[in-house]
């Protein structure tokens, strides 16, 4: 390996590839970010590309990708149910074939790699909260079944690639992640709040809000992450990342409208077909093979996260 670690981050113009980006580039490593701006944008790392340790190529992770590296995160992939949805056989080649290229860079370079996979795995889960252990209820033919059978096929090819070619894998299974840059269109539960209540417009709950998520902030994540790529080779994951506090939809409302003063009020809209009712992390396993659990605590993230959508709600009605 390199003095200097040549980090990878596919995905890396993204929400969480952007933040990742930003910690690696601070603890000196140099960066690769490769992305094809299906959901990321340039907004998200102009500030990097004077770093002479950033390098952006655009470039769409379903096709083979030849360049010399030391770790890769693998972050390509949306993860909005509105833009995955858009077009589905693209998101499960986003996520199987990008798998398959990554990992195969991985192997001629043998890089250390690091899969973002996702609480979907686990789909509307009868066991709560849910452990790693859990093998999840997934419907394999539903609108979300691109991304959440797309993710379990990108773990089976991870753990392949492990046993098969002694590859060293580290497969994370992010919880619901929010901070600033979250696309303010893709549709997310934060984003779309936050953005609603700024504006003052009607607050859409779907369903009955009673449905649970717990919500970790972005920094915490990406803590987390790069702990989780700097384990010893044996800790291969999969390790559940999130933030164990878990809220209804309608509490989630309920804070947002609080903290931003806002007039908006809560409308019911019918709820997206499977959508999972509820979703807790367990998180012994970060815990005691990373030393990691999260420190931001809802209300002070909603407060970064909602000053950084006013800033940027006041920037687009001044342009
Ligand atoms: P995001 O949509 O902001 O970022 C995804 C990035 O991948 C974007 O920059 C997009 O342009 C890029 N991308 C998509 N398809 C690509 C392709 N074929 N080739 C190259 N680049 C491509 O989403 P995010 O929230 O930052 O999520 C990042 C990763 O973390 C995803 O893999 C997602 O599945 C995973 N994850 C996120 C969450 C969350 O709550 N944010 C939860 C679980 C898992
Ligand atoms: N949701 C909602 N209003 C919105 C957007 C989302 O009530 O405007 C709900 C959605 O139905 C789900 C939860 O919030 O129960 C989280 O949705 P999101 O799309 O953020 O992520 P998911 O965890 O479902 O992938």
């Amino acid at each position: 390996m390199h003095l200097t670690p040549r980090v990878l981050v596919s995905g890396g113009a993204g929400f969480i590839g952007s933040h990742l980006c930003d910690r690696l580039i601070d603890k000196g490593h140099e960066v690769l970010c490769v992305d094809n701006f299906f959901t990321g944008a340039r907004a998200n790392i102009v500030h990097l590309l004077d770093s002479k340790s950033f390098e952006m190529m655009r470039h769409d992770v379903t096709f083979p990708l030849f360049v010399e590296v030391d770790q890769i995160y693998n972050m390509a992939c949306p993860a909005s149910p509105v833009h995955y949805q858009f077009d589905p056989v693209q998101t499960t080649k986003t996520s199987v074939h990008g798998a398959i290229n990554m990992l195969g860079l991985a192997k001629r370079t043998k890089a250390r790699i690091l899969q973002a996979s996702t609480s979907e795995v686990y789909g509307d889960p009868s066991v709560h909260p849910q452990e790693e252990s859990y093998w999840g209820n997934v419907n394999p033919i539903g609108p979300r079944s691109c991304y959440d059978e797309g993710k379990r096929c990108a773990e089976t090819l991870f753990f392949d690639y492990y046993r098969q070619h002694n590859l060293e894998i580290k497969v994370a299974r992010i919880f619901n992640t929010y901070g600033p840059r979250m696309n303010p269109n893709d549709g997310r539960v934060v984003s779309n709040f936050i953005v609603q209540a700024l504006k003052g417009e009607d607050i859409t709950l779907y369903g009955d809000g009673q449905q649970t998520r717990s919500f970790c902030y972005v920094d915490d994540l990406v803590e987390g992450l790069i702990r989780l790529m700097e384990s010893p080779a044996s800790v291969t994951g999969p390790i559940n990342l999130g933030n164990p506090g878990e809220f209804t939809i309608k509490e989630l409302a309920e804070n947002v409208i609080d903290l931003t003063g806002s007039k908006s009020k809560m409308v019911n809209k019918p709820l997206p077909e499977d959508d999972p009712r509820q979703r807790q992390p367990d998180i012994t396993r970060a815990k005691a093979n990373l030393d990691w659990e999260p420190t931001i605590a809802l209300r002070a993230g909603l407060t970064k996260t909602i000053a950084y959508f006013d800033e940027l709600l006041k920037q687009h009605a001044s342009a």
